[in-house]
Order: structure tokens, then C-alpha cells, then sequence
């Protein structure tokens, strides 16, 4: 599926596409135009589910899989008077190489380029230690203009922040490593009633120890025994949930999982996020 056939599978279903931003990439050596879209649904309702998807192009089953869960998605939002901001392909040229990062070269930390930490007097950081006190935090600029163009619509979106935020990304991993995980900033009594639903779908990835590297600094951290990761590192959904949205989730599957199973991972987040917010 190319990213053409992404958009064009929305528009067969009826969606109306909203353009936000044009690149051009370079794919085998000739520039291509690329326009990037969202979609909104019930703009008349209050409360917000805020989705975006696709920042990794080898991700590829996250855009994918949204489209086929996408009409289960809009019934339920609007049973539930819950208004979609979607984004359902942020990285177009990613997607249609099947790499993570623009041809660019641009979108290296395209996912966590949304925020910056003060910890010292002018010593910023992208990625906080467990509990690491700061001094202030700051919206940035993106190197990878996809973003940039995303993070510029998105901002929008910000008094009153979206009630929830999902972001969908898949990993590589190991098939004994489990097949999900999810990053969560807090409420891990609430995500956990979640983890068990997924868990009937395949197992859950568990204590896996990783950490990200910025230049001299190393902030490790894990996906614990119930395959939560708590991670300040700057993502929009760190941005969101900094700006008040009360429920905020990365939700990874793994890359290889059948398509099947991740549209029914995507779709428990989906409806439970909507089920939490139409409280
Ligand atoms: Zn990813």
C-alpha cells in the first residue's frame, strides 16, 4: 500500500481529507510532492480524541491498520459525542520507502522533537531521567519539516488541550519479548484494566531494559513487568499531556504481528480512550 492508496482508502469511505502543509521528498532521486492531510470528525463535539500515526515509515502497519478500524472508530466516537483530530500519515515519504525517517534525512527524533527540558541554567535536555526536577520546558522547532508543519497545525489544538492523546507506533520486537507495549506518563492503574484486555489478544512485552542516548547523557529506562515504559522525552504525546490533556498514550505494537491483531490492539486503545473521556 502506498501512501496514495492510504489517503485514497479514506476517500472511498467518505472522509473528508483537510490538507494542513505540502513537502517535497526525494524519492529514487526525483522530488515528489507530498500532501499531508487530517481528518476530523464530529467537529461539533466537546470532548476530543487526539490521534496521529505514521511518524516511522517502517511502521507501516499503524497507518494501515487505522484506515481498516477507521469506520468502527467513527461510529463509536460519535455513539460517544467524542470529535476525532486525526492524523493518519505524518511521514508520507517514510511510508512509501518503508523507512523510519524522511529521504531528507530530516526526521531523526521527528517523534520526540516536540519539547525540551531545562534542568540546569541553560542546559537543555529532549529526554528526562525518572523524576529528574527541571527548570522550565519549552515547545521547539523541528528539524524534519513534516513535523514542523504537523506541530504547527497541532498547536491549535491547545486551549483546551485534547481530553486524550494516542500517538501509533509499532517495534522490532523479538517475538519472546512479547508483541505490545505502551508508553503512559501516569494512571497506571487506569492503562492497566487496558493491558489485560490486549493481553488476550497476543502476550505483552515485558521487562526489556533500553535507553536513549543524547550526546555525553544516557537516561536508561525499561518497559516494566506490566509493559508500561514511563518516559518524559519530549514526544507529542509528553507535549500534550503537558499541556493538559489527562489521558496520553504511545501505544507499540510489534512490526510483525499480523495486520489483524494490530487493528484489534489499535482499536481496544481507541475505544477505551473514548470510553475514559465520555465520562
Ligand atoms: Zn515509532
Amino acid at each position: 500500500m502506498t501512501y496514495n492508496d492510504l489517503l485514497q482508502g479514506y476517500v472511498d469511505k467518505n472522509y473528508e481529507l483537510e490538507c494542513y502543509g505540502s513537502v517535497k521528498e526525494p524519492i529514487r532521486g526525483k522530488d515528489k510532492d507530498y500532501r499531508l492531510y487530517k481528518i476530523v470528525v464530529n467537529p461539533e463535539c466537546e470532548k476530543t480524541l487526539f490521534i496521529t500515526n505514521g511518524f516511522h515509515g517502517e511502521e507501516f502497519n499503524g497507518p494501515i491498520s487505522l484506515l481498516h478500524i477507521f469506520d468502527e472508530t467513527t461510529d463509536f466516537a460519535k455513539k460517544n459525542r467524542i470529535r476525532l483530530i486525526v492524523y493518519p500519515c505524518i511521514n508520507p515519504a517514510g511510508f512509501d520507502l518503508r523507512q523510519r525517517y524522511n529521504p531528507s534525512d530530516e526526521l531523526e527524533y521527528g517523534n520526540n522533537d516536540f519539547l525540551r527540558y531545562e534542568i540546569k541554567k541553560n542546559e537543555w535536555v529532549g529526554t528526562l531521567k525518572n523524576n529528574e526536577p527541571f527548570l522550565r520546558y519549552k515547545i521547539v522547532d523541528s528539524a524534519a519539516k513534516e513535523v514542523r508543519l504537523l506541530k504547527h497545525d497541532v498547536l491549535q489544538y491547545q486551549n483546551p488541550a485534547p481530553q486524550a492523546v494516542l500517538d501509533i507506533h509499532q517495534d522490532c520486537l523479538k517475538k519472546e519479548q512479547g508483541d505490545f507495549y505502551a508508553y503512559i506518563l501516569d494512571k497506571r492503574e487506569v492503562y492497566l484494566k487496558i493491558m489485560k484486555k490486549l493481553a488476550k489478544i497476543a502476550p505483552v512485552s515485558k521487562n526489556i531494559q533500553a535507553e536513549n542516548i543524547e550526546g555525553k547523557r544516557k537516561v536508561h529506562y525499561q518497559i516494566d513487568k506490566d509493559g508500561f515504559i514511563f518516559l518524559r522525552d519530549g514526544s507529542i504525546t509528553d507535549m500534550f499531556h503537558r499541556l493538559g490533556s489527562e489521558f496520553a498514550v504511545c501505544a507499540e505494537t510489534n512490526t510483525d504481528l499480523p495486520l489483524k491483531k494490530v487493528c484489534q490492539i489499535n482499536l481496544i486503545w481507541i475505544k477505551e480512550l473514548i470510553n475514559l473521556i465520555s465520562k
